[in-house]
């Protein structure tokens, strides 16, 4: 059995991660970091990424994993992007964080509203460092509908889901598509060949 651990404070996140993974990686148990944590201070996700995994697989000896991952819309060039956990000034108010982008948004048409997820996941272990990405492609809503998910779910339209919101759709169908799940197939050959 190979322990990884996975460097997120963030809930909703390991669960995601854990439901996706227990699809994927056998022999691979990962225990969440619950040690100090490092400025996020990069400019890219996969930057903000790599220091996290860097930082816990130095506080603990083991493989490290750590994503970084945001919002991006197409007509704002990227933003929020790295900023998407703070753009309303409040890190982690996500009701705040939604509005806000709503708002700046209201007088956007439907045709000029595309946007996507984005995910990279950072795996550093014995020296290496490798990245990967996933993108969930839609675009924004024009108010937040549907209760699952969290921070921008209720205000993303993905593709090819009937017009559903991300916090519409089920948790497992989230597991199955999102951003986060994209990045973790591209991860999964990674990880199966860590050694056990
Ligand atoms: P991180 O925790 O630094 O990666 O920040 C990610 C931020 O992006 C979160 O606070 C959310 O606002 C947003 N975000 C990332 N993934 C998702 C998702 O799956 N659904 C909704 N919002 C997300």
């Amino acid at each position: 059995m190979m322990r990884v651990v996975l460097a997120t404070h963030n809930a909703h996140k390991a669960r995601e991660f854990q439901t996706i993974l227990a699809r994927g990686v056998s022999e691979l148990e990962i225990v969440t970091y619950d040690g100090p944590e490092p400025v996020e201070d990069g400019a890219t996700f996969a930057e903000n990424a790599l220091i996290k995994a860097r930082f816990a697989a130095a506080h603990t000896g083991l493989p490290a994993l750590a994503d970084d991952s945001g919002i991006c819309v197409d007509i704002m060039g990227g933003a929020p992007g790295v900023f998407s956990a703070r753009w309303s000034g409040r890190h982690g108010d996500d009701q705040a964080n939604l509005q806000l982008l709503l708002d700046q948004l209201a007088d956007v048409p439907d045709a000029h509203r595309g946007a996507h997820f984005s995910c990279t996941i950072a795996l550093v272990a014995g020296g290496a460092e490798e990245t990967v990405e996933g993108v969930w492609s839609g675009r924004l809503a024009r108010a937040a509908r549907g209760a699952n998910g969290f921070g921008y779910d209720p205000i993303f339209l993905p593709d090819g889901e009937g017009g559903a919101s991300a916090a519409e759709i089920s948790p497992e169908r989230k597991s199955a598509v999102s951003h986060r799940a994209r990045a973790f197939a591209a991860l999964t050959p990674l990880l199966a060949a860590l050694p056990r």
